[in-house]
């Protein structure tokens, strides 16, 4: 198990604007903390260590789990997952707040979708009441 200190626990959530780094799923609106993810997970060799450190929520983290790839099936393609400590969010996918899904635009925005199911029923349920209430997608 990884033993990450309260210091850098908070110091990570502040770097990632205290949101998930791929659904941009919001701190402020659910009960549950959101989960210290490890980019390159500890199964694969990640470090605990503040740049191998981001912050996810349950649903995406637990869908990512040890993986590093995903698959574009538009490209046909196995790329790498998004990184939201070296990528920015909005050059590889966009919000469509009429339906609630999150679309990637990219290869990496569509593999990681994918992989991480970031549009699961409930997931773009939930969103759409969160725009109604003006919590989502969070301004930075
Ligand atoms: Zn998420």
């Amino acid at each position: 198990m990884s033993k990450i200190s309260d210091e850098l626990r908070q110091k990570v959530a502040k770097t990632a604007k205290y949101r998930c780094g791929y659904c941009l799923m919001p701190q402020s609106i659910i009960p549950m903390l959101l989960e210290i993810e490890h980019i390159l997970a500890q199964a694969k060799g990640g470090t605990d260590d503040e740049s191998n450190l981001w912050l996810a929520c349950g649903a995406c983290n637990s869908h990512k789990h040890a993986k590093t790839h995903g698959f574009d099936v538009s490209t046909n393609q196995e790329v790498k997952l998004f990184n939201p400590r070296l990528q920015i969010w909005e050059e590889h996918f966009e919000f469509n707040s009429r339906t609630g899904e999150i679309i990637g635009k990219t290869v990496c925005g569509r593999a990681t979708v994918e992989a991480l199911r970031m549009n699961e029923e409930q997931a773009v349920k939930a969103r759409i009441i969160w725009v109604i209430a003006g919590w989502y997608p969070p301004k930075d």
